[in-house]
């Protein structure tokens, strides 16, 4: 098989995630331009194997050596087109939430210092203090690596849904652009308990919002963690009213007249598993839902998370569901 100029081999994957797991790809590419793109489309059309596009990897759990080709999008560009802005998929994400403010466009204030890069919004749909990254994307560009051809999604074909998209199933779209559509006015969404108080700017909300998580998340760069590592059940009203009567303390959100969100947290800290540990592997004590790990494998992270499942299943029959991406 002749490699490409750029590829490596055998390459370890440990500065690509933010759980810094060692493990190995067969082979890795840097995307930085349609050069690239066409080389990587070429190599696997030519060689028919399996391929992983990652971002910045800080929503990634690698749970073995990778037989295939791992693409980094490093895609770049920011332009702006009125209230429009259309962003590189490799773009660092909370730089690109700086930047839209400095233009005073609103409207990602609330999604300030979430981790990763802009490709990687729309997949997972990343959402936080009231606000999720599908009420400002106009839409997504891709290219099929299929048939190397570029495709538009709109906002409604992205088909977005709580903490998830259509490209979550569709690892063959590459994400090169994602257009926001921001606003010239600044409309606070400060419904969120934390957000309450004197917060009359959109800088307000970011300085906020930062503080917030830096006191009580983990920073990757010192801890290793993917943030939260499970999505919040929502759960229907039967189980709801049954939940209540055995823990009338219980937190929850209700959504409409039949669906209730619970928070993740919640549920781990009740059941006494904040702050424990597994091997190199553990459960933050200032939140339940950031895991951290310090081993170069996985294995501890996934006997202590997949224990929590079980545990909170048997005590409030809810099913978590992990939130970052797995990949094999
Ligand atoms: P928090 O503010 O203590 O609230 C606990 C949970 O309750 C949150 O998960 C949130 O759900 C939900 N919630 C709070 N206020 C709500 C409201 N007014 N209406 C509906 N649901 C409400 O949560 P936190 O753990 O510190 O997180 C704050 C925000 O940052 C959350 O939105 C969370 O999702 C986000 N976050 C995301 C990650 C990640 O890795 N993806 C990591 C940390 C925090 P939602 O999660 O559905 O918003």
């Amino acid at each position: 098989m002749k490699l490409p100029r750029n590829f490596k081999n055998n390459f370890s994957l440990k500065n690509n995630n933010s759980l810094k797991l060692d493990y190995k790809s067969d082979f890795y590419a840097d995307c930085n331009g349609l050069e690239d793109l066409g080389q990587i489309y070429d190599f696997i059309n030519e060689n028919k194997i399996n391929i992983w596009v990652i971002g910045e990897g800080t929503n990634l759990v690698i749970k073995n050596d990778l037989k295939g080709l791992v693409i980094k999008n490093n895609l770049k560009g920011f332009k702006v087109n009125k209230n429009f802005i259309n962003v590189g998929a490799g773009e660092n994400w909370d730089s690109v939430v700086s930047k839209t403010l400095e233009l005073n466009l609103y409207g990602l204030e609330n999604l300030s210092g979430i981790p990763g890069s802009v490709g990687a919004a729309p997949i997972q749909n990343i959402g936080a203090y009231g606000a999720e990254v599908s009420d400002f994307i106009s839409y997504v560009e891709v290219i099929n690596i299929k048939n190397g051809c570029t495709e538009i999604f709109s906002n409604e074909e992205c088909k977005f849904i709580y903490r998830g998209s259509i490209f979550k199933n569709e690892p063959h779209l590459i994400i090169t652009n994602v257009c926001f559509c921001l606003s010239k006015e600044f409309k606070p969404n400060t419904h969120y308990e934390s957000l309450s108080g004197q917060l009359s700017s959109a800088e307000d909300i970011r300085k906020r919002v930062l503080l917030i998580r830096s006191e009580k998340l983990l920073d990757y760069l010192e801890i290793p963690n993917v943030g939260s590592f499970f999505q919040n059940p929502i759960i229907e009203k039967k189980l709801f009213n049954d939940l209540l009567i055995d823990y009338p303390d219980l937190k929850y959100y209700q959504l409409n007249s039949e669906l209730y969100k619970i928070p993740a947290a919640w549920l781990i800290e009740k059941a006494g598993w904040k702050g424990t540990s597994n091997g190199d592997a553990g459960i933050s004590d200032k939140h339940a839902l950031i895991f951290y790990n310090h081993s170069k494998k996985v294995n501890d992270i996934l006997t202590h998370s997949s224990e929590v499942v079980k545990s909170i299943s048997d005590k409030f029959k809810i099913t978590l569901h992990y939130e970052p991406t797995f990949i094999s």
